[in-house]
């Protein structure tokens, strides 16, 4: 079933009846050549590439709950390529350029929005280190402009420019980054990866990987055993529990991160727009909401939803930044558990344990990799050789110091990032 302007139009004269189920729901098969652990962002753009760019299609993703039902369906949906180490620069380069393409090559309107992102700045320090940042982002070939006070203003008129903590000083402004809808592109990739013969296998947690002789043989599952020569273990917050399955203790802590969406109102913010000193961030999404957020909850959790204090931090640097927001209604707020590595920079690797790959770290920023982390691990898997952008995102960093993408300066204080 493809979609075209023709069908829509057809459809809808034709009282929709045409359109058939975007994926199958097979039962698990004793055994596959590959199993991908977890139905997120990841999991199935991981399976999609497998096939798409390796032609491996005895492939399944299991998935716990249904597709798109943890992060890749909660979160705020920024996509961006303004990164400035290397490692994480090229990564999130080859990233974006997947999302350029990402509509036409899984024939799916994803709603991928180019409405530019902007970093706002408050000092000199910070306009220092953000002009630092915007020749890293040129040096990589993506766009980066430099904007002073008079530019954000006329951009972005709305917010309070002189601030007492805060004046606002300037602004970095990536204009290839925005938004895209968030559960769209985990049902474009899972459409793909079905149109393919991949098995999407719902309802199937696992509960044990199987490894012998130091090679991994499959998997246990609340659906029975399942064998597979390879296992790509993809399932972001849960990340640590997984593992120990396969008696990896990983370098990585959950945290619940929260968000929020105002009642729909008419268009009042043409960007997304980052407040990094006071922890908030904001966008509107085609519906109207104001879509918006702001830090970790700043505990280790495995529950999908935040606290009070947190929620109470983010509507004040809301008011900060920009008061007339004081005029809209919060209409919800979730959380999503965030798999947080050391150096806030993501791991694609092989484990220890032959056959055994693993995908995870993303902290809060892993949708905008969803693309081209689905891209590498698939070559991994696949080629048992690190894919070129996502070459340096080893497990070894976190063992040797060497290689790590401190992209914030946090240390190793994971909940500083
Ligand atoms: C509030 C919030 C805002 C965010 N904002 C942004 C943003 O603006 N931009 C950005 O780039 N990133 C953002 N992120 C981060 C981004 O959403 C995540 O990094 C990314 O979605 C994680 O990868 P995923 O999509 O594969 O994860 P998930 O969708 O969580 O997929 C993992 C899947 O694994 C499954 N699973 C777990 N355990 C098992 C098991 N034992 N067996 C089978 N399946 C299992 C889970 O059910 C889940 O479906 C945000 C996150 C949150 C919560």
């Amino acid at each position: 079933m493809r979609f075209s302007g023709l069908r829509i139009l057809k459809e809808g004269l034709t009282g929709n009846k045409g359109w058939a189920p975007h994926w199958r729901n097979p039962a698990p098969k004793k055994e596959y050549d590959i199993i991908i652990i977890g139905g997120g962002g990841h999991g199935l753009a991981t399976a999609y590439y497998l096939a798409k760019e390796h032609g491996l299609t005895n492939v399944a993703v299991l998935e716990k709950g249904y597709l798109g039902g943890g992060n890749i369906g909660r979160n705020t949906t920024i996509v961006r390529a303004n990164y400035n180490l290397p490692g994480n620069s090229e990564f999130y380069s080859h990233s974006l350029k997947l999302w350029e393409g990402m509509e036409q090559d899984l024939n799916f309107n994803t709603m991928m929005s180019q409405r530019g992102v902007l970093n706002l700045f408050h000092s000199d320090g910070q306009r220092d280190y953000a002009a630092r940042r915007a020749n890293s982002m040129r040096n990589q070939g993506d766009d980066a402009e430099l904007l002073n006070r008079d530019q954000v203003r006329a951009m972005v008129p709305y917010l309070d420019f002189d601030n007492g903590r805060f004046p606002i000083y300037g602004g970095l402004f990536h204009e290839r980054g925005g938004t895209a809808r968030h559960d769209a592109v985990a049902w474009g990739y899972a459409r793909g990866a079905d149109q393919r013969g991949v098995d999407l296998i719902q309802n199937c947690e696992v509960t044990g990987i199987d490894v012998e002789n130091g090679k991994v043989t499959g998997v246990q599952t609340t659906r029975g055993a399942i064998r597979a020569k390879k296992v790509g273990v993809v399932v972001a917050g849960r990340s640590s529990q997984v593992a120990a399955m396969a008696g990896m203790r990983l370098p990585i802590e959950s945290h619940v991160l929260q968000a929020f969406v105002t009642e729909g109102l008419k268009p009042c913010i043409d960007h997304v727009v980052t407040f990094g000193m006071g922890h908030f961030y904001i966008s509107q999404s085609d519906k109207g909401g104001l879509v918006f957020g702001g830090d970790l909850d700043m505990y280790a959790s495995y529950a999908a939803r935040g606290n009070l204090p947190m929620k109470e931090h983010v509507m004040e640097a809301a008011m900060t930044l920009m008061p007339v927001i004081g005029k809209a209604r919060v209409l919800r707020s979730w959380g999503g558990i965030m798999d947080m590595s050391p150096d806030g920079s993501p791991l694609i690797d092989k484990s220890g344990i032959e056959g055994l790959y693993l995908n995870c770290g993303w902290c809060y920023g892993g949708f905008k990799a969803v693309p081209g982390s689905g891209f590498s691990f698939a070559h991994l898997i696949a080629q048992d050789r690190p894919h070129g952008p996502a070459a340096r995102f080893r497990l070894d960093r976190f063992e040797t110091g060497q290689g790590i993408m401190d992209e914030e300066g946090t240390g190793s204080q994971h909940n500083l990032h």
